[in-house]
Protein backbone atom coordinates (compact mmCIF):
# COMPACT_ATOMS: atom_id res chain seq x y z
CA UNK A 1 0.00 0.00 0.00
CA UNK A 2 0.95 3.42 -0.72
CA UNK A 3 0.68 6.04 2.25
CA UNK A 4 0.13 10.05 1.65
CA UNK A 5 0.25 13.24 4.02
CA UNK A 6 -3.22 14.16 4.82
CA UNK A 7 -2.35 18.11 4.45
CA UNK A 8 0.19 19.25 7.97
CA UNK A 9 -1.85 16.87 10.26
CA UNK A 10 0.87 14.08 9.94
CA UNK A 11 -1.72 11.20 9.29
CA UNK A 12 -0.42 9.34 6.65
CA UNK A 13 -3.82 8.05 4.87
CA UNK A 14 -3.36 4.64 2.47
CA UNK A 15 -3.67 6.29 -1.12
CA UNK A 16 -6.95 4.02 -1.40
CA UNK A 17 -9.23 4.49 1.22
CA UNK A 18 -12.71 2.57 2.29
CA UNK A 19 -15.87 4.27 1.62
CA UNK A 20 -18.69 3.01 4.46
CA UNK A 21 -21.53 4.37 1.92
CA UNK A 22 -22.40 1.39 0.56
CA UNK A 23 -22.52 -0.70 4.11
CA UNK A 24 -25.89 1.95 4.82
CA UNK A 25 -27.41 -0.19 1.86
CA UNK A 26 -27.09 3.53 -0.46
CA UNK A 27 -26.66 1.64 -3.64
CA UNK A 28 -28.06 -1.82 -3.23
CA UNK A 29 -28.68 -4.03 -0.68
CA UNK A 30 -25.56 -4.96 1.57
CA UNK A 31 -24.73 -8.40 2.83
CA UNK A 32 -23.47 -7.43 6.23
CA UNK A 33 -21.08 -10.58 6.71
CA UNK A 34 -19.66 -9.92 3.47
CA UNK A 35 -18.84 -6.11 3.82
CA UNK A 36 -17.47 -7.01 7.25
CA UNK A 37 -15.24 -9.45 5.43
CA UNK A 38 -14.32 -6.60 3.12
CA UNK A 39 -13.71 -4.32 6.37
CA UNK A 40 -10.93 -7.15 7.42
CA UNK A 41 -9.30 -7.60 4.38
CA UNK A 42 -8.94 -3.97 3.42
CA UNK A 43 -7.11 -3.49 7.11
CA UNK A 44 -4.97 -6.71 6.04
CA UNK A 45 -4.23 -5.20 3.24
CA UNK A 46 -2.63 -1.95 4.30
CA UNK A 47 -5.88 0.15 3.78
CA UNK A 48 -5.77 2.25 7.13
CA UNK A 49 -7.97 5.47 6.21
CA UNK A 50 -12.32 4.62 6.33
CA UNK A 51 -14.69 7.26 6.06
CA UNK A 52 -18.32 6.75 7.25
CA UNK A 53 -21.72 9.67 7.94
CA UNK A 54 -24.39 9.21 10.28
CA UNK A 55 -26.66 10.13 6.70
CA UNK A 56 -25.21 6.50 4.95
CA UNK A 57 -28.51 4.07 5.23
CA UNK A 58 -29.69 6.60 8.14
CA UNK A 59 -27.17 5.55 10.61
CA UNK A 60 -27.07 2.36 9.48
CA UNK A 61 -23.83 1.95 8.02
CA UNK A 62 -22.30 3.67 10.81
CA UNK A 63 -23.34 0.55 13.13
CA UNK A 64 -22.34 -1.96 10.83
CA UNK A 65 -19.29 -0.16 10.29
CA UNK A 66 -18.38 0.05 14.45
CA UNK A 67 -19.56 -4.00 14.53
CA UNK A 68 -17.48 -4.77 11.69
CA UNK A 69 -14.10 -2.66 13.32
CA UNK A 70 -14.44 -4.23 16.77
CA UNK A 71 -11.05 -4.52 17.86
CA UNK A 72 -9.31 -3.34 15.38
CA UNK A 73 -10.37 0.50 15.62
CA UNK A 74 -6.52 1.32 16.77
CA UNK A 75 -5.25 0.28 13.42
CA UNK A 76 -7.21 2.62 11.60
CA UNK A 77 -7.48 6.27 10.59
CA UNK A 78 -11.73 7.18 11.14
CA UNK A 79 -14.01 9.90 9.78
CA UNK A 80 -17.01 10.45 10.33
CA UNK A 81 -19.67 13.67 9.61
CA UNK A 82 -21.83 15.92 11.13
CA UNK A 83 -24.69 17.94 9.88
CA UNK A 84 -26.56 15.91 7.11
CA UNK A 85 -28.98 13.06 8.75
CA UNK A 86 -31.38 12.59 5.63
CA UNK A 87 -31.63 13.59 2.06
CA UNK A 88 -33.53 16.85 2.91
CA UNK A 89 -32.59 16.77 6.75
CA UNK A 90 -29.77 19.05 7.11
CA UNK A 91 -28.69 20.79 11.25
CA UNK A 92 -25.77 22.89 11.37
CA UNK A 93 -26.41 23.75 14.69
CA UNK A 94 -23.49 23.77 17.59
CA UNK A 95 -25.78 22.08 19.69
CA UNK A 96 -26.49 19.14 17.19
CA UNK A 97 -22.91 19.00 16.12
CA UNK A 98 -22.17 17.78 19.77
CA UNK A 99 -25.01 15.61 19.79
CA UNK A 100 -24.42 14.05 16.59
CA UNK A 101 -21.03 13.40 17.23
CA UNK A 102 -21.69 11.86 20.82
CA UNK A 103 -24.24 9.84 18.84
CA UNK A 104 -21.62 8.68 16.20
CA UNK A 105 -19.02 7.39 18.59
CA UNK A 106 -21.40 5.28 19.95
CA UNK A 107 -22.62 3.45 16.98
CA UNK A 108 -18.75 3.21 15.89
CA UNK A 109 -17.90 1.99 19.35
CA UNK A 110 -15.11 4.37 19.90
CA UNK A 111 -14.08 7.03 22.10
CA UNK A 112 -12.51 9.68 19.46
CA UNK A 113 -12.39 10.09 15.72
CA UNK A 114 -9.64 11.15 13.64
CA UNK A 115 -11.32 13.31 10.99
CA UNK A 116 -14.28 14.79 11.91
CA UNK A 117 -16.16 16.25 8.82
CA UNK A 118 -19.15 19.01 8.01
CA UNK A 119 -21.13 17.12 5.58
CA UNK A 120 -22.48 18.81 2.51
CA UNK A 121 -22.28 22.47 3.82
CA UNK A 122 -23.12 23.67 0.36
CA UNK A 123 -27.05 23.00 1.79
CA UNK A 124 -26.24 25.32 5.02
CA UNK A 125 -25.89 28.71 5.69
CA UNK A 126 -22.22 29.42 5.05
CA UNK A 127 -21.84 32.29 7.32
CA UNK A 128 -23.47 29.66 10.53
CA UNK A 129 -21.21 27.20 9.15
CA UNK A 130 -17.75 29.13 9.44
CA UNK A 131 -19.33 31.09 12.89
CA UNK A 132 -21.18 28.00 14.62
CA UNK A 133 -20.96 25.10 12.91
CA UNK A 134 -16.88 24.68 12.80
CA UNK A 135 -16.08 26.57 16.01
CA UNK A 136 -18.24 23.27 17.80
CA UNK A 137 -15.92 21.22 16.13
CA UNK A 138 -12.87 23.09 17.65
CA UNK A 139 -14.19 22.27 20.69
CA UNK A 140 -15.14 18.82 20.46
CA UNK A 141 -11.19 18.94 19.21
CA UNK A 142 -10.65 20.97 22.42
CA UNK A 143 -12.11 17.77 24.62
CA UNK A 144 -10.20 14.98 22.61
CA UNK A 145 -12.97 13.47 21.08
CA UNK A 146 -11.90 14.49 17.44
CA UNK A 147 -8.22 14.97 16.19
CA UNK A 148 -8.66 16.80 12.83
CA UNK A 149 -11.62 19.42 11.14
CA UNK A 150 -12.51 19.66 7.73
CA UNK A 151 -15.24 20.31 5.26
CA UNK A 152 -17.45 18.43 2.53
CA UNK A 153 -19.43 18.48 -0.79
CA UNK A 154 -20.13 18.62 -3.83
CA UNK A 155 -19.22 22.49 -5.40
CA UNK A 156 -15.90 23.35 -5.19
CA UNK A 157 -16.26 27.46 -4.97
CA UNK A 158 -17.85 26.65 -2.10
CA UNK A 159 -15.43 24.73 -0.36
CA UNK A 160 -12.63 27.10 -1.35
CA UNK A 161 -14.69 29.71 0.04
CA UNK A 162 -15.02 28.30 3.54
CA UNK A 163 -11.33 27.01 3.63
CA UNK A 164 -10.26 30.48 3.29
CA UNK A 165 -12.17 31.82 6.21
CA UNK A 166 -11.72 29.02 8.66
CA UNK A 167 -8.00 27.34 9.74
CA UNK A 168 -9.58 23.78 8.18
CA UNK A 169 -7.34 20.87 8.00
CA UNK A 170 -8.42 19.07 5.06
CA UNK A 171 -11.35 19.58 2.21
CA UNK A 172 -13.42 16.42 0.83
CA UNK A 173 -14.84 16.63 -2.14
CA UNK A 174 -16.78 14.05 -4.64
CA UNK A 175 -17.23 13.05 -8.28
CA UNK A 176 -14.03 15.48 -8.69
CA UNK A 177 -11.06 13.86 -9.62
CA UNK A 178 -11.85 10.78 -12.08
CA UNK A 179 -12.07 9.45 -15.46
CA UNK A 180 -15.22 11.90 -15.91
CA UNK A 181 -14.13 14.83 -13.83
CA UNK A 182 -10.52 16.21 -12.64
CA UNK A 183 -11.83 19.53 -11.35
CA UNK A 184 -10.15 18.33 -8.10
CA UNK A 185 -6.37 18.46 -9.23
CA UNK A 186 -7.22 21.51 -11.44
CA UNK A 187 -9.32 24.23 -9.46
CA UNK A 188 -9.34 23.01 -5.88
CA UNK A 189 -5.55 21.54 -5.88
CA UNK A 190 -4.10 24.83 -5.79
CA UNK A 191 -5.55 26.48 -2.83
CA UNK A 192 -5.26 23.13 -0.67
CA UNK A 193 -1.03 23.43 -1.46
CA UNK A 194 -0.94 27.19 -0.86
CA UNK A 195 -2.89 26.81 2.40
CA UNK A 196 -1.31 23.16 3.39
CA UNK A 197 -4.52 21.60 3.45
CA UNK A 198 -5.15 17.99 2.89
CA UNK A 199 -7.48 17.03 -0.25
CA UNK A 200 -9.64 14.26 -0.14
CA UNK A 201 -10.87 12.54 -3.29
CA UNK A 202 -14.40 10.36 -3.01
CA UNK A 203 -16.19 8.39 -5.56
CA UNK A 204 -13.67 7.90 -8.12
CA UNK A 205 -16.29 5.41 -10.00
CA UNK A 206 -18.34 8.13 -9.87
CA UNK A 207 -20.81 6.84 -7.24
CA UNK A 208 -21.82 3.90 -9.83
CA UNK A 209 -21.58 5.32 -13.25
CA UNK A 210 -17.96 3.91 -13.67
CA UNK A 211 -18.80 -0.02 -13.07
CA UNK A 212 -20.74 -2.74 -14.69
CA UNK A 213 -24.48 -2.12 -12.65
CA UNK A 214 -24.29 1.09 -13.43
CA UNK A 215 -25.77 3.96 -11.46
CA UNK A 216 -28.48 4.20 -8.61
CA UNK A 217 -31.57 5.38 -9.76
CA UNK A 218 -30.70 8.49 -7.27
CA UNK A 219 -27.98 9.40 -8.91
CA UNK A 220 -28.25 13.09 -10.06
CA UNK A 221 -26.14 13.40 -13.02
CA UNK A 222 -27.36 14.16 -16.51
CA UNK A 223 -28.26 11.29 -18.41
CA UNK A 224 -25.36 12.04 -20.71
CA UNK A 225 -23.14 11.27 -18.64
CA UNK A 226 -24.58 8.15 -17.76
CA UNK A 227 -23.94 6.87 -21.47
CA UNK A 228 -20.58 8.06 -20.76
CA UNK A 229 -20.21 5.63 -18.13
CA UNK A 230 -21.43 2.99 -19.96
CA UNK A 231 -19.02 3.29 -22.98
CA UNK A 232 -15.92 3.38 -20.55
CA UNK A 233 -17.24 0.58 -19.10
CA UNK A 234 -17.31 -1.38 -22.53
CA UNK A 235 -13.95 0.13 -23.67
CA UNK A 236 -12.21 -1.57 -20.28
CA UNK A 237 -14.22 -4.77 -21.06
CA UNK A 238 -13.03 -4.64 -24.43
CA UNK A 239 -9.29 -4.04 -23.18
CA UNK A 240 -9.74 -7.05 -20.54
CA UNK A 241 -9.41 -5.14 -17.53
CA UNK A 242 -12.31 -4.01 -14.85
CA UNK A 243 -13.38 -0.78 -15.14
CA UNK A 244 -12.90 -0.06 -11.21
CA UNK A 245 -8.89 -0.60 -11.52
CA UNK A 246 -8.44 1.69 -14.62
CA UNK A 247 -10.38 4.47 -12.55
CA UNK A 248 -8.51 3.97 -9.29
CA UNK A 249 -5.55 3.65 -10.90
CA UNK A 250 -6.41 7.33 -12.59
CA UNK A 251 -7.18 8.44 -9.82
CA UNK A 252 -4.16 7.73 -7.70
CA UNK A 253 -1.74 9.26 -10.46
CA UNK A 254 -2.39 12.62 -8.98
CA UNK A 255 0.14 12.70 -6.62
CA UNK A 256 -1.35 15.65 -5.00
CA UNK A 257 -4.65 13.74 -3.13
CA UNK A 258 -4.28 12.58 0.15
CA UNK A 259 -6.48 9.37 -0.51
CA UNK A 260 -9.14 8.41 -3.06
CA UNK A 261 -11.84 6.98 -1.07
CA UNK A 262 -14.15 3.91 -3.02
CA UNK A 263 -17.03 2.37 -1.74
CA UNK A 264 -16.81 -1.23 -1.16
CA UNK A 265 -18.88 -3.99 -0.67
CA UNK A 266 -17.36 -7.31 -0.79
CA UNK A 267 -13.80 -8.82 -0.59
CA UNK A 268 -14.02 -9.53 -4.52
CA UNK A 269 -14.49 -5.63 -4.83
CA UNK A 270 -11.52 -4.54 -2.46
CA UNK A 271 -9.61 -7.05 -4.43
CA UNK A 272 -10.73 -5.22 -8.15
CA UNK A 273 -9.51 -2.09 -6.26
CA UNK A 274 -6.09 -3.02 -4.86
CA UNK A 275 -5.24 -4.03 -7.89
CA UNK A 276 -4.82 -0.65 -9.35
CA UNK A 277 -1.87 -0.15 -7.11
CA UNK A 278 0.32 -2.29 -9.75
CA UNK A 279 -1.63 -1.70 -12.53
CA UNK A 280 -0.24 1.27 -15.15
CA UNK A 281 -2.59 2.49 -16.98
CA UNK A 282 -1.99 1.95 -21.37
CA UNK A 283 -1.64 5.11 -23.31
CA UNK A 284 -3.89 3.64 -25.78
CA UNK A 285 -6.82 2.29 -23.34
CA UNK A 286 -6.75 6.42 -21.53
CA UNK A 287 -6.84 7.93 -25.26
CA UNK A 288 -10.13 5.63 -26.02
CA UNK A 289 -11.94 6.49 -22.48
CA UNK A 290 -11.06 10.20 -23.17
CA UNK A 291 -12.41 10.59 -26.32
CA UNK A 292 -15.76 9.48 -25.83
CA UNK A 293 -16.06 10.98 -22.68
CA UNK A 294 -14.58 14.37 -24.22
CA UNK A 295 -18.50 15.91 -24.67
CA UNK A 296 -19.67 15.58 -20.86
CA UNK A 297 -15.71 15.79 -19.26
CA UNK A 298 -16.08 17.77 -16.28
CA UNK A 299 -19.84 17.90 -16.76
CA UNK A 300 -21.24 19.29 -13.00
CA UNK A 301 -25.05 18.89 -12.01
CA UNK A 302 -26.32 21.48 -8.86
CA UNK A 303 -26.22 21.07 -5.46
CA UNK A 304 -27.09 23.23 -2.61
CA UNK A 305 -28.24 26.36 -1.50
CA UNK A 306 -28.68 28.66 -5.39
CA UNK A 307 -27.16 31.13 -3.55
CA UNK A 308 -24.45 29.88 -3.48
CA UNK A 309 -23.71 29.95 -6.88
CA UNK A 310 -22.94 33.46 -6.68
CA UNK A 311 -19.45 32.99 -5.26
CA UNK A 312 -16.57 33.71 -7.23
CA UNK A 313 -15.58 30.78 -9.66
CA UNK A 314 -12.06 29.46 -9.16
CA UNK A 315 -9.11 29.97 -11.58
CA UNK A 316 -8.94 26.92 -14.48
CA UNK A 317 -12.85 26.46 -13.85
P1 LIG B 1 -17.92 5.17 -5.55
O1 LIG B 1 -17.67 5.98 -6.75
O2 LIG B 1 -16.80 4.74 -4.72
O3 LIG B 1 -18.82 3.92 -6.02
C1 LIG B 1 -19.34 3.02 -5.09
C2 LIG B 1 -20.10 1.94 -5.84
O4 LIG B 1 -19.20 1.20 -6.65
C3 LIG B 1 -20.75 0.92 -4.88
O5 LIG B 1 -21.95 0.46 -5.47
C4 LIG B 1 -19.74 -0.19 -4.84
O6 LIG B 1 -20.35 -1.43 -4.48
C5 LIG B 1 -19.25 -0.19 -6.28
N1 LIG B 1 -17.89 -0.75 -6.44
C6 LIG B 1 -16.78 -0.48 -5.71
N2 LIG B 1 -15.73 -1.21 -6.14
C7 LIG B 1 -16.19 -1.94 -7.19
C8 LIG B 1 -15.58 -2.89 -8.05
N3 LIG B 1 -14.30 -3.22 -7.95
N4 LIG B 1 -16.36 -3.47 -9.01
C9 LIG B 1 -17.66 -3.13 -9.14
N5 LIG B 1 -18.30 -2.24 -8.35
C10 LIG B 1 -17.57 -1.65 -7.39
O7 LIG B 1 -18.97 6.02 -4.66
P2 LIG B 1 -19.16 6.24 -3.09
O8 LIG B 1 -19.17 4.97 -2.31
O9 LIG B 1 -20.35 7.11 -2.94
O10 LIG B 1 -17.90 7.11 -2.67
C11 LIG B 1 -16.84 6.60 -1.90
C12 LIG B 1 -16.92 7.06 -0.47
O11 LIG B 1 -16.63 8.46 -0.37
C13 LIG B 1 -18.31 6.93 0.17
O12 LIG B 1 -18.54 5.60 0.57
C14 LIG B 1 -18.19 7.93 1.30
O13 LIG B 1 -17.45 7.36 2.37
C15 LIG B 1 -17.37 9.06 0.66
N6 LIG B 1 -18.23 10.12 0.08
C16 LIG B 1 -18.42 11.27 0.79
C17 LIG B 1 -19.25 12.27 0.29
C18 LIG B 1 -19.48 13.53 1.09
O14 LIG B 1 -18.88 13.71 2.13
N7 LIG B 1 -20.35 14.42 0.65
C19 LIG B 1 -19.91 12.10 -0.94
C20 LIG B 1 -19.66 10.93 -1.65
C21 LIG B 1 -18.83 9.96 -1.14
Amino acid sequence: MEYRLLGRTGLRLSAIGFGAAPLGGVYHPTDFQQASRAVGAAIDAGINYFDVAPYYGLTLAESRLGEALAGRRKEIILSSKCCRFGFDDFDFSAGRVASSLEESLARLRTDYLDLLIAHDIEFGDLRQVVEETLPAMQQARAAGKVRFLGVSGYPLRVLAHVARQFPLDFLLSYCHDNLLNTRLQTELLPLAQERGLGLINASPLHMGVLTEEGPPEWHPAPAELFEAGRQVVAICRRHGVAPATVALRFALDEPGLSSTLVGMTSVAELETNLRALDYRLPPNLLAEIQHVIAPVRDLEWPSGRPEHEHLPSLPNS
